[in-house]
């Protein structure tokens, strides 16, 4: 018999399968709710509702500059952004009830943004817990889960669901 998974493996594994719902070709993001162990949501980054998505129209691409830190040395590296989707949390917040989510936790494949980060700080969220990390906002996104005294955790040794993981550029 298979070992039982435990609940963090279990809503990792969920948050996983809706990032494989979105269409953008350069990031899959998925995000549940949940109260004690009781799923409230699922959502992924994803164009709105009714409008054409990165599949039809192609990404929507921004250049930004990005500070870079490699072997202790900053750098500063150009990179591409697709701003055509709604991040999987705002998603998350778009679709979820405030009542909902008064002391639930947010299990997300991926760290925040640091716009997705101030959000859910704001939303009644007590708990997030992450699996790929997002180094660019890591150190502020910390000190603000910090000083609102919302759990804030990496699910290290943790494997996604076969066939979960996009081809994705970036
Ligand atoms: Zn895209
Ligand atoms: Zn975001």
């Amino acid at each position: 018999m298979a070992r039982r998974k435990d609940w963090d493996t279990y809503f990792m594994d969920i948050a996983y399968m809706a990032s494989t719902r979105s269409q953008c070709s350069r990031r899959h993001v998925g995000t549940v709710l949940v109260q004690g162990k009781k799923l409230l949501g699922t959502a992924y980054n994803g164009a709105p509702s009714g409008v054409s998505d990165c599949s039809e129209a192609g990404c929507m691409l921004v250049e930004e500059f990005e500070l870079v830190q490699t072997d202790g040395q900053e750098q500063v590296v150009k990179k591409q952004r697709c701003i055509r989707t709604i991040h999987a949390e705002q998603n998350l917040l778009l679709f979820t009830d405030r009542e909902d989510r008064e002391g639930s936790v947010v299990y997300v494949t991926d760290q925040p943004c640091w716009t997705c980060a101030n959000m859910l700080a704001n939303s009644g969220i007590t708990e997030i817990i992450y699996h790929r990390s997002y180094p660019k906002d890591s150190e502020k996104v910390g000190a603000l889960m910090e000083q609102k005294g919302i759990g804030f955790r990496r699910m290290e040794g943790y494997e996604p669901p076969p066939g979960t993981i996009a081809d994705v550029h970036n």
